[in-house]
């Protein structure tokens, strides 16, 4: 991965632009904000620094589970080839692609649904990045990641996770790595919360 161009393009992307009318005036601060239904837009440095762990590289093809805004959807977009991205809260969804469509990209396939079971249609995934609290691990998740592939994820209780980064060897072997503790809304489905 390029590490400048993805400084260069986290720099240019107006946060606000992702955000409803009333969130406009806090985009520059390094907090996540509310967009609805209960739901955030993540911390910007929290953003970069877990798309610095995935290292998408300009072929990759990255799924993506949580939506949200689409902020995060765009930097993935914009530093690979191809992004899956899942979201379970339709309206969340139809403001994000209406979003990302103005950005003029052409390289995004969107899904409304329990992403925590992956999108294994078009499976295997060179990276796979979660932006919501897992319960435990996706077993379902891991089966997606392709050989030699990368996931980040966070991982633990409700209100505080370990945020890790899971990497496939070329012969399909786990390996898990942690990067200290966040906080994330809940994943739900099947590896996370119920409804
Ligand atoms: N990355 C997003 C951004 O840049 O705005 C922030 C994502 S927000 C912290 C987490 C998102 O995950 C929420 O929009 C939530 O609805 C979604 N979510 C939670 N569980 C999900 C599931 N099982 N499948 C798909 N999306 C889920």
């Amino acid at each position: 991965m390029d590490h400048k161009e993805l400084e260069a393009y986290f720099k240019s992307l107006d946060r606000s632009f992702f955000v409803e009318d009333d969130m406009k005036q806090y985009a520059t601060l390094d907090q996540p904000l509310p967009i609805g239904f209960g739901q955030t837009i993540s911390q910007p440095s929290l953003v970069l620094e877990m798309t610095r762990l995935l290292e998408p590289e300009k072929d990759s093809r990255v799924l993506e589970i949580g939506t949200g805004s689409g902020f995060q959807t765009a930097i993935l977009a914009k530093m690979s080839a191809e992004v899956f991205t899942v979201e379970r809260i339709e309206e969340l969804m139809t403001k994000a692609k209406k979003r990302l469509d103005a950005l003029k990209f052409a390289n995004i396939h969107f899904k409304v649904g329990d992403g925590s079971k992956g999108w294994p249609e078009h499976a295997p995934y060179d990276r796979i990045m979660v932006t919501a609290a897992a319960r435990i691990l996706p077993d379902d998740l891991i089966i997606q990641l392709a050989n030699g592939g990368r996931m980040v994820i966070p991982v633990g209780p409700q209100y505080l996770q370990e945020l890790q980064l899971i990497t496939k060897t070329d012969k399909g072997d786990i390996n898990i790595e942690t990067f200290g503790m966040v906080r994330f809304v809940e994943l739900k489905g099947k590896y996370g919360w119920t409804e």
